[in-house]
């Protein structure tokens, strides 16, 4: 690996888009960049051009695009091998994903590769008084928080969980765009597509303004709260119990493990308000909680508290608001 250094990102995309938590992680690692002194780079990959220069408005002072039509979406060991490529040739002191299910797929297997350590799922990134980055982590139900380094190898590689810093505003572009255009052969995608269900594929609501949060109390019908989601302009999450069981796609989840959302109001129905959830929606505008238990631990997160069964009071809602 060579010494160049630098603080890296490797931006996540979707089709023509990015991931917003990769746009999160390069607006909080412009300020890590400049208290290390080093250079931000933001890699990318995928097929097309446009995106890449779009990517150049997030801070960065190089963007780094792999661009080849193979690369239309992610796939485990093209992707692997191609972002493993640039890292070896650029030497970054610290890579940075998002922990999304792709970005986690990478980060693993490029720590095995680059033979180099991973702090997985950071809720926050600290320089400390020997310039190393810390990444920290919430452990055991959230009760401590471990801070992370990796001194010894480089780059220290690191995922970050979606919404956990703010998104930045595009600025004009400052750094130069690289792009980088492999020759693959026409076999190198190393999956076979065998069907496609998009239940749940590209779904971000870490965006979503309005959140309808089922749980246990359910009883793994979502279809109502789909209705009332549709109602509101809003998107469905769920509790751990909830995706864990299969009645939601895990990307809905919201959490400690999920994601952490910022709506302007949550409605959470039929879930207790376990600590490793409600750190999911303490930073929602209004939250309404629906449970049966008056005793439940939900109402001491929410604004708005309903006590009885969800059932009825979701039906009758989505009657006065007019079915979607
Ligand atoms: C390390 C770790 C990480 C975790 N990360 C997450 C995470 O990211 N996200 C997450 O959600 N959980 C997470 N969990 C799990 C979490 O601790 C809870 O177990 C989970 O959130 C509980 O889900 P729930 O509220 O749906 O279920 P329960 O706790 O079983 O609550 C169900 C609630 O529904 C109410 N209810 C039942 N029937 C009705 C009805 N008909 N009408 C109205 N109310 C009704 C009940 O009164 C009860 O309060 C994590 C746990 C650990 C240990």
């Amino acid at each position: 690996m060579s010494a160049a250094g630098g603080v890296w990102v490797y931006a996540e995309r979707r089709g023509d888009a990015f991931r917003s938590v990769s746009l999160e992680i390069l607006g909080r690692a412009r300020e890590v960049a400049d208290t290390l002194g080093e250079r931000l780079v933001a890699l990318t990959a995928g097929s097309g051009e446009g995106p890449a220069r779009e990517l150049a408005r997030f801070g960065a002072d190089e963007v780094v695009a792999v661009d080849h039509p193979l690369l239309v979406r992610y796939d485990t060991h093209l992707y692997t091998s191609l972002v493993e490529r640039e890292v070896r040739a650029g030497g970054p002191s610290v890579l940075l994903l998002g922990a999304t299910r792709d970005g986690q797929d990478l980060a693993g297997r490029l720590a095995v590769r680059l033979r180099t350590g991973l702090t997985a799922h950071v809720t926050s990134l600290e320089v400390d008084p020997q310039r190393r980055l810390v990444g920290w982590v919430p452990g055991f139900g959230g009760g401590i928080e471990a801070g992370i380094v990796c001194p010894d190898r480089k780059p220290s590689i690191i995922t970050v969980r979606p919404g956990v810093f703010p998104l930045p505003s595009p600025r004009p572009a400052r750094g130069e765009v690289r792009m980088v255009r492999p020759t693959l052969p026409a076999n190198a995608f190393g999956s076979h597509r065998v069907a496609f269900d998009p239940k749940g594929e590209g779904v971000d609501l870490t965006r979503s303004e309005v959140l309808v949060i089922g749980g246990r109390g359910t009883d793994g019908d979502f279809v109502p709260l789909q209705r009332l989601a549709q109602c509101l302009g809003g998107e469905v999450g769920a509790t751990r119990v909830a995706t864990d069981s299969g009645w939601v796609d895990r990307e809905r989840m919201i959490g400690q493990t999920g994601v952490v959302t910022r709506p302007k109001v949550a409605v959470v129905l039929g879930a207790s308000g376990a600590v490793q959830f409600t750190v999911g929606i303490e930073k929602a505008g209004f939250v309404i909680a629906v449970n049966r238990d008056p005793d439940a631990p939900i109402f001491e997160s929410a604004d708005l508290g309903l006590v009885g069964d969800l059932a009825p009071i979701v039906d009758r809602v989505v009657k006065e608001l007019g079915e979607p």
